[in-house]
């Protein structure tokens, strides 16, 4: 986990918003190998271990056929997600991970975060061992996020909240457009929404029960 990425981190339980803070590190060239990060809060504690951040939650591994890096789908991939000359912080999942070396090159200050993926990806600014029903994200810190596997209610507004205004959300055709998002496009697999930029949303959401 890429160290500069700390002040992006947030606690992703149900209290007021509160940085993650290392407890205990070991970095190497920038990145914490080992170590610990903590909520000074609720006192929650997740291990980062071999490189990767540990949280809860299984995931499916994909099974890829050649097809899938085809430069067609390397293309349509990267138009999803809007990467441009501008940079920013994304969010991919254990297919789009392997897209990330290929991402860099059309998009290099652009940055990665690696959802659902069994190990440290070299490429990635975060790599997340599991799949939490909330993204330890600051609100706003995502230009976009794509998934390929399930994705839980819970994830679901947590990937709205931790994108900023304009930011892409990429998943499967079959999931819902949640409220904040504005569909952009739809094909047979999946579909791109873009984040509305609504300041009221929080309030909005705390008001509609369920
Ligand atoms: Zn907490």
């Amino acid at each position: 986990m890429f160290v500069e990425l700390l002040d992006k981190l947030r606690c992703p339980h149900l209290h007021d918003d509160n940085p993650l803070v290392t407890t205990t590190a070991v970095t190497h060239a920038r990145y914490v190998i080992e170590g610990t990060l903590g909520c000074s809060i609720c006192l929650a504690e997740f291990r980062v271990h071999q490189g990767a951040l540990e949280m809860a939650g299984g995931f499916p591994v994909p099974t890829l056929v050649p097809e899938t890096f085809s430069e067609e789908n390397t293309i349509r991939r990267a138009a999803q997600l809007g990467l441009d000359e501008r940079g920013g912080l994304y969010l991919v999942d254990g297919v789009g991970q392997y897209f990330i070396k290929s991402f860099l090159e059309m998009s290099p200050d652009s940055q990665f975060i690696a959802l659902s993926v069994t190990g440290r990806i070299d490429d990635a600014v975060m790599s997340i061992r599991g799949r939490p029903d909330v993204l330890p994200l600051a609100k706003g810190s995502l230009r976009g996020a794509a998934f390929d596997f399930e994705v839980s209610a819970e994830l679901m507004r947590s990937a709205v909240q931790a994108l900023a205004p304009g930011g892409r959300l990429v998943t499967d055709a079959g999931l819902k457009v949640p409220d904040g998002i504005e569909l952009l496009a739809r094909d047979r697999d999946q579909w791109v929404g873009e984040r509305i930029a609504t300041p009221v949303l929080n309030e909005l959401r705390r008001a509609t029960p369920g």
